[in-house]
């Protein structure tokens, strides 16, 4: 196994699979994150979302994440060769050496819930492990991005939710909350928590990115910043893997280590994609702009795996 391999904390892959009929192998390349671009780019362990978090879903917010999990485990039985469900970090030490892709299953958008805390119960024994809060509207576990404005954070629902996790070792995810929702989960987690998706706003000035108090409050904590390749995200106009490098340098700059970052393509959710990373076969070209940036290697494994690896051990 390659000492760089990756480890990528988000993808709407089975939303892509669920609107478009596609295959998680891909023959057709209608994915930007296929079992064969996986491969090619050395991803080692994939989080796989379930996205409950548009208001113009197909049916309730629960059938159609229900759907995509089963389309999850159909489709990693179909390449049972190749890719392999983890549930626990035994699972992950398990089969990190046995050449297979590991999968690990997420939700975004804790409308999945709708509204009960049993339903938590019974997503993780599916073998959901991680849960967005929120996506950018609000929900009842709290207030997403898109409504900031509001000044609301999690609600006494959304508290539950997030003692639950905290007691079944699910790993909570931030991406997409609101202000006041992001530092309301921080003081109301007793763990880590990741950011799976989001960039510094920082570097570039979007709702969705994080300011310098949020990434620093995540990394004291042991917590996970995943750097999104989506461009608007990234900055203006057309941006490539040299935009990535930018919010790397900064949060590691703010941090004093790069101990919280890691990534958080967002494969199969993103409609543009940054030059030289187009989808998960690309993962190769980050890693070189790391070395030519004088990133010692101990760090730039660390960005790849070991971050999650040390974060996994502790949370799940
Ligand atoms: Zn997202």
């Amino acid at each position: 196994m390659k000492e760089n391999f990756i480890i990528d904390g988000h993808c709407d892959t089975f939303y892509r699979i669920y609107e478009e009929g596609a295959s998680l192998y891909d023959n057709r390349g209608i994915l930007q994150n296929s079992i064969q671009n996986m491969l090619k780019g050395g991803v080692k362990l994939q989080f796989f979302a379930a996205w409950a978090g548009d208001k113009t879903q197909h049916m309730s917010p629960a059938v159609d994440v229900n759907i995509m999990i089963g389309l999850f485990y159909r489709q990693i039985l179909q390449n049972s060769q190749i890719i392999v469900p983890v549930f626990c970090y035994k699972d992950i030490e398990q089969h990190l050496n046995s050449g297979k892709i590991l999968a690990m299953l997420a939700i975004e958008g804790g409308e999945a819930l709708e509204g009960k805390l049993e339903m938590l119960d019974i997503y993780y024994r599916l073998g959901v492990r991680c849960l967005t809060l929120t996506w950018n509207n609000s929900n009842e576990i709290g207030h997403g991005v898109l409504e900031d404005d509001s000044g609301q954070g999690l609600t006494d629902f959304g508290r539950k939710v997030v003692k639950q996790m905290n007691n079944l070792g699910m790993i909570i995810d931030v991406s997409h909350i609101s202000k006041k929702g992001f530092w309301d989960v921080l003081e109301a987690s007793t763990q880590p928590v990741i950011a799976s998706h989001s960039n510094s706003s920082y570097v570039h000035n979007h709702k969705r990115n994080l300011d310098d108090d949020q990434i620093k409050a995540i990394a004291s904590s042991g917590g996970i910043v995943g750097i999104n390749f989506y461009p608007r995200f990234l900055g203006n106009g057309r941006v490539s893997v040299l935009d990535i490098l930018k919010h790397i340098d900064h949060i590691s700059l703010i941090c004093g280590n790069v101990d919280c970052i890691a990534f958080g393509s967002d494969f199969d959710g993103i409609e543009q994609v940054a030059e030289g990373i187009e989808n998960s076969s690309h993962f190769n070209n980050i890693v070189e702009a790391l070395y030519k940036a004088n990133y010692s290697q101990a760090d730039i494994k660390k960005i790849c795996n070991g971050n999650y690896i040390r974060y996994l051990k502790r949370v799940l």
